[in-house]
């Protein structure tokens, strides 16, 4: 075994996906189970599948690719607008993606057509988070100009929320877009039944019964870390530790909290603030920055992270319950940021349990 080690839990991959499968499914809704974050992963995409998912989402159609070579034929939903360059490969690989550009979706349309397909579209409105999507006084034209291409069929709104301006999903957001998806019906010859009503962070509105009629979730950080995007809480009956970092004590000593000398810059152009804890234990595990995203990390219990370079991670482990020696290994739960991290680093290396 190689340190730093990604445990890939696919068992509780399965019952994450399960679960919320069947939230979804007493809601009708239509649950899409999103790999991105584990840049594709053919075996926890099905884990996502055998869990009851019918569609997978992705980002990036390298990670695609990845799961086509593998073998996984469920329906690709490309959850990134696509590139204009990348037209010809994306209706190819994805049946549906998101847009908001109409210069693109005529590009998705020639594309298509080139390759005697149909290619889905959902269109995205921005519903104030900011992020993609267009603004709903556009959206009579963009629905009448997409009435026009033989090769693209549009399914519906959608609206992604609380990714950059953290703009929770609410009765009145997600209401005023089923209100839009019923004025675009009026101007477009098919019916659109898909209203893609967001991410994760619908989650909690879906809990307490509060979420308006929307037909599809999009779902990736509750599935692979059982929780809600809001306010990051459990979902109830979910595994939280579906994926676990393990990293190796390369050091271990009693040190001073205070750096010794003139004080400058740390590695990476900030100017570090200490706290004195006095003379304390003191551990470096083998796990640094190239590895994973620090902030994201949550430590043993009893352990404390004091920081991090490239290659290693600074703890205090003075409160840690276990005697602790060079050669031990540390557990670590990532968050999001870290698990895309740890996923993304070819130095870490990832162990599948069934
Ligand atoms: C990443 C992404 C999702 C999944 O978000 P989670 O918070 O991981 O559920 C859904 N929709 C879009 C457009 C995304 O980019």
């Amino acid at each position: 075994m190689t340190y730093p080690n990604l445990i890939i839990d696919l068992q509780k991959l399965r019952d994450n996906a399960r679960l919320l499968t069947n939230l979804c499914h007493r809601n009708n809704i239509d649950p899409v189970g999103v790999t991105k974050v584990t840049c594709g992963d053919p075996r926890v995409a099905q884990a996502m599948l055998d869990g009851g998912m019918r569609m997978l989402a992705e980002s990036r159609l390298e990670n695609a690719l990845r799961l086509r070579e593998a073998g996984i034929n469920a329906p690709l939903l490309l959850l990134r607008l696509p590139m204009i360059s990348q037209a010809d490969q994306v209706v190819r690989i994805f049946q549906c993606s998101l847009n908001s550009e109409l210069k693109t979706i005529e590009a998705l349309n020639a594309a298509a057509a080139k390759a005697g397909l149909i290619h889905e579209v959902i269109l995205m409105i921005d519903m104030g988070d900011l992020r993609e999507g267009i603004w709903p006084d556009q959206l009579d034209d963009n629905i009448q100009a997409l009435a026009s291409l033989q090769h693209i069929r549009l399914l519906g709104l959608g609206t992604n929320l609380t990714c950059y301006g953290g703009v929770i999903p609410t009765r009145d957001n997600l209401g005023r877009l089923l209100e839009y998806n019923r004025r675009a019906a009026r101007f477009y010859p098919h019916p659109l039944p898909v209203i893609s009503g967001g991410n994760s962070s619908s989650l909690p509105l879906l809990l307490k019964g509060h979420l308006p009629p929307v037909t599809q979730l999009r779902l990736g950080e509750s599935i692979v870390l059982g929780r809600e995007t809001v306010d990051r809480q459990p979902v109830p009956g979910a595994h939280l530790d579906c994926f676990q970092l393990q990293a190796e004590v390369i050091e271990l000593r009693q040190k001073p909290s205070i750096p010794i000398g003139e004080i400058g810059q740390d590695a990476f152009g900030g100017t570090p603030v200490f706290q004195d804890r006095g003379l304390h234990s003191r551990a470096i595990v083998a796990l640094g920055r190239q590895d994973v995203a620090i902030d994201s990390l949550e430590p043993p219990l009893g352990v404390e992270i004091l920081g991090a370079s490239s290659d290693h991670l600074l703890l205090d482990v003075s409160k840690y319950s276990s005697p602790l020696q060079v050669g031990d290994l540390l557990t670590f739960s990532p968050g999001y940021g870290a698990l895309l991290a740890a996923m993304t680093s070819s130095y870490v290396s990832k162990e599948y349990r069934h």
